[in-house]
C-alpha cells in the first residue's frame, strides 16, 4: 500500500495518495512529471514535507517525490546543487567549504528545491542574498527554462512560485563569494553551531522524540501593515521596518499577536491533539496523532482570536493539501 504523507511530513499529518513516484535524477524527474501530468491536473510535488500540512482525505493525489542529490562546481563560485538534497546538510557543507551567504540558515528543514519557493529565510539571511539562478520544469509548457533571482521575484517568505507558478524546480545554483581567509571560514562553521543550538532551544530544529518540532516551523508569516495601522496597535506590539524600508509599512510579530490575543504557548482546543509549541507560540504541533483536521481547525481558531483582537487577519505559511 502507498505510504501515508504523515510518515512524510514533518508534522505528521496528511492521508493516503493514490500514488508516490519517487525521482532520483533530474532526468527522471523530469520523466516522472510529464508522465503523472499526462495523466492528472491532482498532483503534488514532495520536498521533505516540512512545510505543507495535507489533508487527511488525499483521493486520487499522485505525489511527485523530489529525490536527486548532487553538488558540483559550474564556474567561479558558482555551485549547482539538485534539487532533493537536503538543504541543512548543504548549508554545513558550505560552512566547511568557505561559501559565506547561507550559514544562518542552517537547521531549516527540507530540501535545496524547496528552498526558493518561499525565499527561506532565518536571523538576518535569506535564499535570494546568495542565489544565482535555477532550473525549471514549467507544467503550462513542459519547457525547461533558466530562472534567474529578477524572473523568481522573491520577497518575504515569497516568491513567484509561491504565488502559484506550477512546475518542478530541478536545480539551484548559488553564488558565493569566494578566496575567504582562513579565519572567516572558522567563523562561518561557529555560526552554524550557534543557529543550531538556538533552533533547539526553539522547537525549531527537527527532533523526532521532541512533538514541539512536529510542526511546519512557523505557521503564519509576520504580518505587513502600514505604518499608521500599527499605530492604532498596544504601544508594546513589536514592528520592524519590512524589506522595502520605506517607513509606509512595517512587518508586525506574528507570535506576539497570538499571544496577546490570550493563546499562551502550548495551547490547544479541548479534546484536540494539535497544540501551540510550547516553545514558541508561532508553531502549531503535533501532540502524536493529530489530524489533519484538528491542525486546521487551530489554525482556524487562532486567525478568529487574532482578528477579534487586533483586527489582523493572519496569513499560513505552509501550503495546504486538498482541502
Ligand atoms: C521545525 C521547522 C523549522 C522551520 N524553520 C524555517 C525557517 O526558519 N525559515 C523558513 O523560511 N522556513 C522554515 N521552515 C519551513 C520549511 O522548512 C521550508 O519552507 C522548506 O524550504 C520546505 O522544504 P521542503 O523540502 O520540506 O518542502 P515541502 O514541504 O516538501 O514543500 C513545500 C512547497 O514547495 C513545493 N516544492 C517542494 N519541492 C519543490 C520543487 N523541487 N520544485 C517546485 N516546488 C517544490 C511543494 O509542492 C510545496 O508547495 C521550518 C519548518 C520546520 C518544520
Amino acid at each position: 500500500m502507498t505510504q501515508a504523507l504523515s510518515s512524510l511530513t514533518t508534522i505528521h499529518v496528511g492521508g493516503v495518495p493514490e500514488a508516490i513516484h519517487i525521482a532520483k535524477s533530474r532526468d527522471e524527474l523530469i520523466a516522472i512529471a510529464k508522465d503523472v501530468w499526462h495523466r492528472t491536473e491532482n498532483f503534488l510535488v514532495l520536498g521533505g514535507g516540512s512545510n505543507l500540512v495535507a489533508s487527511d482525505e488525499l483521493p486520487g493525489l499522485e505525489v511527485i517525490k523530489v529525490s536527486n542529490l548532487g553538488v558540483e562546481h559550474v564556474g567561479q563560485g558558482i555551485i549547482r546543487v539538485q534539487a532533493g538534497e537536503n538543504w541543512s546538510d548543504f548549508v554545513i557543507h558550505a560552512a566547511k567549504s568557505g561559501w559565506p551567504g547561507i550559514e544562518s540558515l542552517a537547521g531549516i528543514p527540507g530540501t535545496v528545491g524547496a528552498a526558493p519557493v518561499q525565499n527561506i529565510g532565518a536571523y538576518g539571511q535569506e535564499l535570494s542574498l546568495t542565489f544565482h539562478q535555477l532550473e525549471f520544469l514549467d507544467y503550462q509548457t513542459e519547457e525547461v527554462q533558466l530562472m534567474s533571482k529578477a524572473d523568481c521575484d522573491f520577497g518575504y517568505r515569497d516568491s513567484i512560485f509561491k504565488r502559484g507558478k506550477q512546475g518542478i524546480i530541478t536545480w539551484v545554483e548559488f553564488k558565493f563569494e569566494t578566496d575567504l581567509p582562513a579565519e572567516h571560514i572558522a567563523l562561518l562553521e561557529s555560526r552554524v553551531q550557534e543557529v543550531l543550538v538556538l533552533r533547539a532551544s526553539k522547537g525549531m530544529l527537527l527532533n523526532d522524540s521532541d512533538h514541539d518540532t512536529w510542526s511546519c516551523g512557523s505557521f503564519f508569516t509576520n504580518p505587513i501593515v502600514s505604518e499608521h495601522f500599527a499605530r492604532t496597535l498596544p504601544s508594546d506590539a513589536p514592528n520592524w521596518p519590512t524589506a522595502e524600508d520605506d517607513g509606509a509599512t512595517v512587518k508586525l510579530s506574528a507570535a506576539w499577536l497570538i499571544e496577546n490575543a490570550g493563546l499562551a504557548k502550548g495551547f490547544s482546543l479541548p479534546g484536540s491533539k494539535a497544540a501551540l509549541s510550547s516553545k514558541h507560540a508561532l508553531a502549531i504541533t503535533n501532540r502524536g496523532g493529530a489530524s489533519a483536521k484538528e491542525v486546521t481547525e487551530l489554525a482556524r481558531y487562532i486567525q478568529t482570536q487574532v482578528a477579534n483582537k487586533f483586527g489582523i487577519t493572519l496569513v499560513p505559511e505552509p501550503n495546504l493539501i486538498g482541502f
